[in-house]
């Protein structure tokens, strides 16, 4: 930091995304990827996108990828919004739903890019604390000033909310937008898409990066009433007209058309973490009930970061928040049945140490 820096750029706390590593192999369960990879008829249909037509800007308006995402969700294409990866979009989003000077509500354990976003935009925030078995307060939601943002599976619990608990909150904040971010909607969740014609209050963002195991092209769509739309856009092409670029906008359209496949591979890795739960509560961890791809888990005597410490030391990467409430909890993304045996493994020669 220097003189140079902006009063605003010298202010920032930047979010921390989990470790990319290039030292050496890991077996990699910190950052929610898919261990299955794309479809066949992704990988396909973007190489033959690799053509002389990259000398050519991107459709500004992504409009094959929203067609495909209109006729995959049965909304209108007014109705959907495409950005560069849905924290983009829920960037887009702070900005152009929340107003400095009023104050929005978030749960106090969430995705932790909230309050970064928040901060970047100047705006105010409260947190409203989740009970102690990681169950977001619904009736704690209500009448906000400057609105709401919950995940739905939350992060990085993984628990989720029913749908009548949204449509409480929906109810209880008609006067300002409520943002329901669904990562994880595609794990066991009941996604809130189907309530945007009747809450002209609700913004739900979805991503490509963890069922449709895209996340290095960049991919996420909000879905919402048309006049919310068009705020999103009205910000994006304030900021860069070109935010999804052409291998993208072939990825995510071929993504949505070959629902098989990811149904397939999402039920995998549902009938994973079940197992896998169970060998976790078998060992002495307690789990929350996840309808996530991970699960967020503490052991009963062994604290979390020596946990963390000792996979990481046999190439096994996990995520760990050293944060007050769950600093003895790890949370482990899904891989393979071979992964997850990998970390048992691992697990056993650690506790009985
Ligand atoms: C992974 C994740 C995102 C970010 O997704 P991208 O589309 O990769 O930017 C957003 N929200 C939550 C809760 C996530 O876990």
């Amino acid at each position: 930091m220097n003189k140079y820096w902006s009063g605003l750029a010298q202010s920032l706390e930047p979010y921390v995304p989990g470790e990319q590593p290039r030292d050496k192999k890991y077996i990699k369960l910190n950052t929610n990827e898919n261990p299955y990879g794309p479809s066949p008829r992704v990988l396909e249909a973007t190489r033959a996108a690799v053509d002389d037509s990259l000398r050519l800007y991107p459709d500004p308006t992504c409009d094959m990828l929203i067609s495909a995402a209109a006729e995959s969700y049965g909304v209108s294409k007014d109705q959907i919004f495409a950005g560069n990866g849905s924290d983009e979009v829920l960037a887009f989003s702070f900005m152009a739903f929340f107003n400095p000077g009023k104050t929005i509500v978030f749960p106090n354990i969430t995705y932790s890019f909230y309050p970064v976003y928040a901060s970047l935009f100047r705006l105010d925030y409260v947190t409203t604390p989740l009970d102690s078995t990681f169950n977001i307060p619904s009736d704690q939601l209500m009448n906000s000033s400057g609105g709401i943002i919950l995940a739905n599976p939350n992060a990085p619990t993984g628990k989720a909310l029913p749908l009548s608990a949204i449509r409480d909150v929906l109810a209880g904040n008609p006067d300002t937008v409520v943002i329901v971010d669904e990562a994880y909607i595609d794990y066991g969740g009941e996604s809130a898409l189907g309530l945007i014609d009747e809450y002209p209050n609700l913004l739900v963002i979805q991503t490509f990066s963890k069922s449709r195991a895209l996340a290095g092209m960049r991919i996420g769509l909000a879905f919402g009433d048309k006049e919310l739309i068009c705020a999103l856009e009205s910000v994006k092409n304030s900021f860069n007209s070109y935010t999804l670029d052409r291998l993208a906008i072939i990825a995510g359209t071929a993504a949505l058309r070959d629902k098989e496949y990811y149904r397939r591979t999402t039920e995998k890795v549902i009938k994973t973490r079940e197992v896998f739960a169970g060998e976790l509560r078998r060992r002495n961890f307690t789990v929350t009930d996840s309808a996530a791809n991970f699960l967020f888990a503490a052991h009963k005597s062994v604290p979390g970061e020596r946990i963390f410490t000792q996979l990481r030391e046999r190439g096994i990467l996990v995520r760990h928040f050293k944060m007050p409430l769950i600093e003895n909890n790890l949370r482990i993304s899904i891989g393979t049945d071979e992964e997850m045996a990998a970390v048992l493994a691992a697990l056993d020669s650690i506790l009985s140490e």
